[in-house]
């Protein structure tokens, strides 16, 4: 028997028309490039995006077409993320630090046909001007005239009336959105965002159960907008009306800082490089900068060490919640929030469950799968992470690399290699080409990492497996000392050796001036193996 309950199609707009009627007078801030804030409301963002909206559609965009955004996080990039898709168009976020080639390619690849880039990025767009073929291109927050060919955003957003637009019907399964993975190794390849999947990704950050965003929250994703939809905060922030504050490409720790502070941030997101340099920040700093309101810093897309978490919380009072997630998941997947069980519990081991990557959010199924099956959450038993559930890819768009990734019963293989404990928690140990073979063993570079991280002479580590006659491969950790401070591999190897095996600690260590890191701000693991194996080695 059916039920009888209406087919009401989750879509970006609904959350937009929602905006409109009930948040009018939240606020949108964005720190410019000329480093001045700009400030208006959601009933301004909400007109502008519908201006946005009915110019793209008098340019002739049609349902499925693409239309790429090469640009900062900024209220223009918010009318962008919301306009594309009111027209049925699929808004594709270019990550600008993509090497050349890249953008190159995917931007061929989506067969993208208008792109909007950001005055401050025109310099980057020279570089791959002649290799695209967008047939516009629109000049986003223009101070002098645009160069010739290209069309201005304030322009051509304000030929048109807002009252004049109509929402059009939308099946939620159509695509409102896509990335493409910042692979390592490979082609970058295409994620399609349904709108289902967005609308049903931003309900998941409004449960308390995963980082519980209210309306009463201001929002700063200092995580870029060209990157997994900003972890879908964009979005969810217009569903609930929380106030968002939008840092440009000031991404250094004192512009942050006097965002969060300034703008009296409560909650905030962003990749572990960015929280190091806070911290660092923050210890230095001789007056402390007002964060009192500041609830919750969620990092995520690279390994926390919990060292960095302990001491936000010990030393500055500020609570870092840990959370994983991939391109392919939207990106949000687990959440590392202390489980009940654990209320009471020595301060140690809580900061240990914190320090995991935590629990699968609701309607997101996680299995893990070693080399005879699928692994018991025991803790320990290492697997593949799979995940199944509505914000998670089906396939990769128009690619040949589909077959090792998704399995034959409906699963995302991840790449990942994870332990799961009785409580469902997941730990990463590593990626799967991460990861250093010894022996017929595996040994965890991200546990390494974190606990060299932990040694109060150390800035950044990162371990990479190196070739080895005897073991095949062997840990070498590459080290970035903090500012005036010293060490010796001898005194590293003696300060790991009480928490890991013998055979894990790595007898090498190379003292670099900073660890190579990918567009997404992630240790380039790729770089340093090529720089420390000698060829064909590895
Ligand atoms: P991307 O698709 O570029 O966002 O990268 C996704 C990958 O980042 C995942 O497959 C993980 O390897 C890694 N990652 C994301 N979040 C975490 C985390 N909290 N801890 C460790 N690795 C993470």
């Amino acid at each position: 028997m059916e039920g009888l309950m209406m087919d009401y199609q989750l879509t970006v707009p609904s959350l937009m028309r929602r905006a409109e009627q009930i948040y009018g007078a939240r606020e949108v801030v964005s720190r410019l490039p000329d480093r001045s804030l700009h400030r208006y409301r959601f009933r301004d963002f909400v007109r502008r995006t519908k201006q946005l909206a009915l110019a793209l559609r008098r340019m002739g965009i049609r349902p499925g077409d693409r239309v790429a955004t090469l640009s900062w996080n900024h209220y223009a990039h918010l009318e962008a993320y919301f306009g594309v898709p009111s027209v049925e168009a699929v808004l594709h976020t270019i990550n600008l630090r993509l090497p050349v080639d890249d953008i190159v390619y995917i931007a061929d690849h989506a067969e993208d046909r208008i792109l909007l880039v950001d005055e401050a990025l025109l310099q980057l767009f020279e570089q791959v001007r002649e290799r695209t073929h967008f047939e516009k291109v629109i000049v986003l927050q223009a101070t002098r005239p645009v160069p010739e060919g290209m069309l201005d955003y304030e322009e051509l957003i304000a030929a048109e009336d807002p009252q004049t637009f109509v929402y059009p019907d939308i099946a939620e399964r159509s695509a409102a959105a896509m990335s493409y993975t910042s692979g390592t190794t490979g082609r970058p390849k295409g994620v399609l965002y349904s709108h289902r999947a967005l609308v049903l990704h931003s309900l998941g950050l409004g449960l308390a159960e995963s980082v519980g965003l209210t309306g009463r929250d201001t929002v700063m994703p200092v995580v870029p907008m060209f990157h997994v939809n900003a972890w879908g905060l964009p979005f969810a922030c217009v569903m609930l009306g929380a106030k968002l504050v939008l840092p440009g490409p000031h991404l250094d720790p004192a512009s942050l800082i006097d965002l969060l502070a300034g703008e009296k941030v409560t909650f905030t997101a962003g990749v572990p490089t960015i929280w190091l340099g806070i911290l660092q920040a923050l210890d230095k700093a001789t007056e402390r900068p007002d964060l009192s309101v500041l609830r919750t810093m969620l990092v995520g897309g690279a390994a926390a060490p919990p060292s960095m978490i302990a001491a936000f919380e010990k030393r500055h009072g500020l609570r870092v919640v840990h959370a994983w997630g991939m391109t392919e998941t939207t990106p949000l997947g687990t959440v590392s929030n202390l489980p009940l069980e654990l209320d009471g519990a020595p301060d140690e081991e809580q900061m240990r469950s914190r320090a995991r990557q935590g629990v699968s959010m609701p309607l997101v199924e996680i299995r893990a799968r070693g080399e005879s099956g699928i692994v018991p959450w025991d803790g320990m038993t290492p697997g593949e992470l799979e995940l199944r559930g509505p914000w998670v890819a089906s396939s990769y768009y128009r690619s040949d690399e589909q077959g090792d990734r998704f399995t034959a019963d409906g699963w995302f293989r991840t790449g990942d290699i994870v332990t799961i404990d009785a409580t469902g928690s997941v730990q990463i140990q590593d990626r799967i080409k991460d990861v250093i073979k010894s022996g017929g063993e595996w040994i965890s570079s991200v546990l390494l990492e974190n606990a060299l991280m932990a040694h109060p002479s150390v800035a950044e580590a990162a371990v990479v497996a190196v070739a080895d006659p005897k073991w095949q491969e062997r840990p070498l950790a590459c080290v970035v000392l903090r500012e005036g401070e010293s060490a010796t591999g001898e005194e590293l190897r003696e300060f790991l050796a009480p928490q890991f095996p013998k055979w894990w600690l790595p007898e090498e260590y190379a003292f670099l001036p900073a660890i190579p890191k990918t567009s997404a701000g992630k240790f380039l693991k790729s770089a340093l193996r090529a720089q420390f194996n000698r060829p064909n080695e590895v």
